[in-house]
This record gives C-alpha cells, structure tokens and sequence, in this order.
C-alpha cells in the first residue's frame, strides 16, 4: 500500500499517519519527522533547514525529494509506505511521479484530509501549548508561524488536490471527525 496523505497543517496527518502503519504495517514518512530529527541531531541537513522550519516556509524541493528518495528505498518500505507532508508542490509531486516509475511502484490512493482553518490554528497552538508543558514543543508552532504555515499551504500545496483529482487518485475525507473514525474513513476510501 503506497499512500499519501495531504492536509493542511493540523488537519491530523501525522495522528492518521500513525494509526494506518499499525493496520497496514508500512511504515510513515514524514518529511516533516526527517527535517526536525536533523535539526536536533545538527547535522549539516539540519542546518541548513532550520531557519525556513522555524519561520514555517518550505525547504527547497531539491532537499526533500532526496529525503524522500532515499528513504523509499530502504527496506521497511520495500512493501509500501504512507507519505505524510509530502509531496507540498507540485514540483515535488512530480519528482515523486519520477522516482516511483523509476522503482516501478505505483501510488494506491492520495487522501485529502480537510479542515477549517480556524480549527486547524488552535489545534496547532494547543499543540504547542502542550508541548511546552513537557518540553517537546516545536519551534514552528507559535501563532504567526502556524498562520504562514497555513497560507504556504494554501498557496503551494492546495493545488495539488486538483493535481491528484485529474490522475483519478483523490479521495476525500473530512478531518474533523474523531480520530478513530477519520481512521475507518480513509481505510475505508482507499478500499474502495
Ligand atoms: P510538518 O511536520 O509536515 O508540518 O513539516 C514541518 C516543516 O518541515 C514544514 O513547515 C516545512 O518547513 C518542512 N517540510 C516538511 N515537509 C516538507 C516538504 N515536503 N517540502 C518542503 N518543506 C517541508
């Protein structure tokens, strides 16, 4: 099963993610995990990403799809993977069309996960508010950040619902049902 998971941010992608490598046992890529656990270890990845993380604008195409190149072909992925916060342009998308016929894999399913912006921000700033609590917090979750993170998405990742519509792969779910349910509902779709 090879997924991808689009969403604004908070939307649930990472939580969704999560519960459909338990059901499927593939495991979740997230760029967004890759680039922070860079950022922590200072790896010179990590340095050159930090700044546009912090400010919530997007790292080059160049440096993801290299992530995501790399880490498709390592062996727990052999059997399928669930992408989460990637692809964010369409751009990128295309690199990925590239690198899966290079590998002769095949996407099953792009599943949109919707929200309301208003929800999404407090979601984002209660998330933060938690994890300053216990010390985890991200960086990129204060409010003028959340608020740019949600415009790039708008901007630069939005246009690929369209992009995944006309190639027949979309389906639609809605993300502010309980997290089981959003669950059940994507497996449900990619059934189908
Ligand atoms: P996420 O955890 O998916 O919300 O990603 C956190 C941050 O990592 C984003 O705001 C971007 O700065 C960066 N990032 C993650 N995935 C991508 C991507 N596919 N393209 C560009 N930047 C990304």
């Amino acid at each position: 099963m090879r997924l991808i998971l689009l969403g604004p941010p908070g939307a649930g992608k990472g939580t969704q993610a999560k519960n459909l490598t338990e059901a499927y046992n593939i495991p979740q890529l997230s760029t967004g995990d890759i680039l922070r656990s860079a950022i922590r270890a200072g790896t010179p990845l990590g340095l050159q990403a930090k700044a546009i993380v912090d400010r919530g604008d997007l790292v080059s195409d160049e440096i993801v799809n290299g992530i995501v190149s790399d880490r498709i072909d390592q062996e727990d992925a052999r059997n399928g993977f669930i992408l989460d916060g990637f692809p964010r342009t369409i751009p990128q998308a295309e690199a990925l069309e590239r690198m899966l016929e290079e590998k002769a894999m095949k996407l099953n399913a792009v599943v949109e996960i919707t929200a309301d912006a208003e929800t999404l921000t407090r979601r984002i700033i209660n998330r933060a508010r938690e994890g300053a609590k216990t010390s985890g917090a991200r960086a990129d979750d204060n409010e003028e950040v959340v608020r740019n993170r949600l415009n790039v998405y708008r901007e630069q990742t939005a246009p690929l619902v369209e992009y995944y519509r006309t190639k027949g792969l979309l389906k639609t779910v809605d993300g502010m049902a309980p997290v089981e349910e959003v669950t059940a509902a994507i497996m449900q779709a990619v059934k189908e």
